[in-house]
């Protein structure tokens, strides 16, 4: 097994006419030890399944396929994905372990095998989305590493009442714990992005109902998000009917009216659901 540097990586693009495409997020590992650190981070054992999206020339598949059972790549760049199984077949004896689907990440519903950790360099511009579909859409993923934007990172990891908590850091919780797992410099990308990068860890737990429930908690968080600076009982009124009528239901759910959405933890926002009259949720 040889992993790839950034030479390799030049090579590898240039060999396809590859030009990194910005609107794709194409930013590329260049330090392998990066991709090793990110799989150890990961806590990969040969007995997982790992899902990568985003693989892009191959370099965290490549560490990825000596550490896990299997991996499942999902790249949408279809000139990535015909050339990811020739450079396993290079680089790695394990070659026949990579199962490489051309996808939007984003149009996942079922995979082939039932992956249990998540681990990639995800593409900037979609990352929370892509983060939260496969949360909802892979219940089979256990845990999982992803690199993002520094900034993006900070708010999927934020805690009740923090500037950077909000939309992203209040759904991913619906699933799963996030922690930061460090940050990352510009120099190991190719071609080096204009943004700071850091990692994230997650780890799935008992999510706190079912979908139907889900569905209307996260209706009443992009409603309490859409304005943040009000209090709930006043940014909860279009959903409501009036601020008196969102004040009723918060008071039945146990939560100050007074409150701003940053303040409430997942547990509230589904308390304040529970509480609810029926209304058209639409996430
Ligand atoms: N994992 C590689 C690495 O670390 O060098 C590449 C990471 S690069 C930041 C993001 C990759 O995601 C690119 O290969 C890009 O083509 C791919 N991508 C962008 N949008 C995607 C989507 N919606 N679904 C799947 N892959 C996507």
């Amino acid at each position: 097994m040889t992993l790839l540097g950034a030479a390799q990586i030049r090579e590898l693009a240039e060999a396809i006419g590859l030009k990194p495409a910005k609107a794709l997020g194409q930013n590329f590992v260049i330090d392998s030890n990066v991709c090793k650190k990110i799989v150890r981070i990961a806590g990969v054992t040969s007995t997982d399944i790992a899902l990568e999206i985003g693989p892009g020339l191959g370099s965290l598949t490549l560490a990825l396929l000596e550490e896990a059972a299997s991996v499942v790549a999902v790249e949408i760049d279809p000139r990535l994905a015909q050339q990811l199984p020739l450079t396993a077949a290079i680089h790695s004896e394990r070659a026949d372990q990579l199962t490489v689907i051309n996808q939007d990440a984003l149009g996942i519903s079922t995979l082939i095998s039932d992956p249990t950790v998540l681990v990639a360099n995800l593409p900037y511009n979609v990352s929370v989305p892509v983060l939260l579909h496969l949360l909802e859409k892979v219940p089979t993923l256990r845990s999982g590493v992803v690199m993002v934007q520094a900034e993006v990172a900070d708010r999927l990891a934020a805690s009740p009442g923090s500037k950077d908590y909000g939309i992203p850091s209040v759904k991913s919780a619906w699933w799963a714990e996030v922690k930061g797992a460090g940050s990352v410099s510009r120099s190991i990308f190719w071609p080096a992005p204009n943004v700071d990068s850091k990692l994230v860890s997650f780890t799935r737990r008992v999510t706190p109902g079912d979908e139907v429930l889900r569905k209307k908690v996260f209706t009443i968080i992009d409603t309490a998000f859409a304005q943040r600076r009000k209090m709930l009982r006043s940014a909860l009124s279009s959903l409501y009917g009036s601020s008196a009528l969102a004040e009723e239901v918060l008071t039945k759910a146990g939560i100050d009216p007074t409150l701003r959405g940053e303040a409430l933890e997942i547990l509230g926002f589904c308390a304040i659901a529970l509480a609810s009259p029926d209304f058209n949720s639409t996430k």
